[in-house]
């Protein structure tokens, strides 16, 4: 055993008990519940920006842009990855079905409403042609969002005031070092990202860029970063590697960022689209601290928190409604299929099968 070995163990000890207070000290944010008595209802609707993104995909030739790089996994297999953009799979089965939940404690609610969620199954694929922009990319960006706020409200609490602000960085490689092995590629962007001051953050890769006067994607192997740091000593990288970071600043919407920048990411198998470096990678010390929890959905009334039953639209004045969406409706046009017993039996079951 060293002779320091209590030294390390004790100073291990307050670092994790520092940490455990920070938890009770950094407020997580509210479990986003998407209706209140102040907005009882919700409707998915498309943004300009995904209206905007529909267009690019289908007007250029997205489907075709494709990079096959070569690549050593962590157990030491190489082998040929191919990249493409998102939504070049076909869908599962059940993509884009509805599944439809509701409570019909109707005395309980605001004007003797239904409660109901009419809300779409999804693989939340980034590779699925149905998935992933209204699910896959808005999960994704959301999450990774939430992640460096979180970090940013950790620096806050901990009184370091040095970088409050995530910048973007663009990282270009070399011509020479282009269509390298990627884990090489990955390695050397990281390495040169320390070198030029960026402690950590978030890394995207565009093996493709869009030539927007064709519509056509070009192979153009770039990272992206979203990362803290001072940036330094740029000039000295490119003039000694060729590689070329360039400091884009402190951008105005974060979440709008992570979302045009993971709209067009690289897509391949078995690897994340979005890798987290440094103090807000998976090893990190803060990592507790940032962790976002996987949302899952409410199987609860948010108006009289009775547990949710399956429903269906019995309405016969139109058809089924065909957008997402959860809230208090009138209650004539739905049904419940099964009673609230059932619902919780078929709940105990799975709680079961969980445990054991
Ligand atoms: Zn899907
Ligand atoms: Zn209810």
């Amino acid at each position: 055993m060293p002779k320091n070995y209590h030294h390390i163990q004790k100073a291990r000890l307050t670092m994790s008990q520092q940490l455990k207070e920070f938890h009770h000290v950094v407020s997580l944010p509210k479990k986003r519940s998407r209706v209140s008595l102040e907005n009882p209802y919700w409707e998915k609707k498309l943004s300009d920006s995904q209206i905007t993104l529909l267009e690019i995909h289908d007007k250029s030739d997205w489907i075709k842009a494709e990079l096959t790089q070569g690549y050593k996994t962590s157990k030491g297999i190489m082998k040929d990855i191919v990249w493409k953009l998102p939504s070049t799979q076909d869908k599962k089965d059940t993509c884009g079905k509805f599944k439809t939940l509701g409570c019909f404690n109707l005395s309980s609610h605001p004007n003797n409403q239904a409660y109901i969620q009419h809300t779409k199954l999804s693989c939340f694929r980034s590779a699925c042609e149905l998935c992933w922009m209204e699910k896959w990319l808005a999960r994704e960006s959301r999450r990774a969002t939430l992640r460096i706020e979180k970090y940013e409200s950790v620096m806050k609490q901990i009184g370091n005031s040095r970088f409050t602000k995530p910048v973007h960085v663009i990282v270009s490689p070399s011509w020479d070092d282009k269509f390298m092995r990627f884990d090489l590629l990955k390695k050397k962007c990281r390495k040169l990202l320390d070198q030029a001051g960026i402690k950590g953050g978030l890394l995207i890769y565009h093996p493709f860029g869009l030539d927007k006067k064709r519509r056509v994607w070009v192979t153009r192997p770039h990272f992206h970063v979203i990362g803290f740091g001072w940036v330094h000593d740029t000039k000295k990288i490119s003039d000694n590697d060729g590689w070329v970071i360039k400091n884009k600043g402190v951008r105005q919407s974060l979440h709008s960022t992570v979302y045009y920048l993971l709209s067009h990411a690289g897509v391949t198998d078995n690897i994340h689209s979005i890798t987290w470096f440094g103090e807000l990678g998976y090893r990190s010390k803060y990592a507790e601290l940032i962790r976002v929890e996987k949302e899952e959905q409410d199987d609860t009334c948010p108006f009289c928190t009775e547990i949710l039953v399956n429903a269906v639209f019995v309405g016969t004045d139109r058809p089924p409604p065909d957008k997402e969406f959860i809230g208090l409706v009138d209650s004539s046009s739905w049904s419940p299929t099964e009673s609230i017993d059932e619902s919780k039996r078929i709940y105990r079951i799975l709680d079961e099968r969980i445990i054991n």
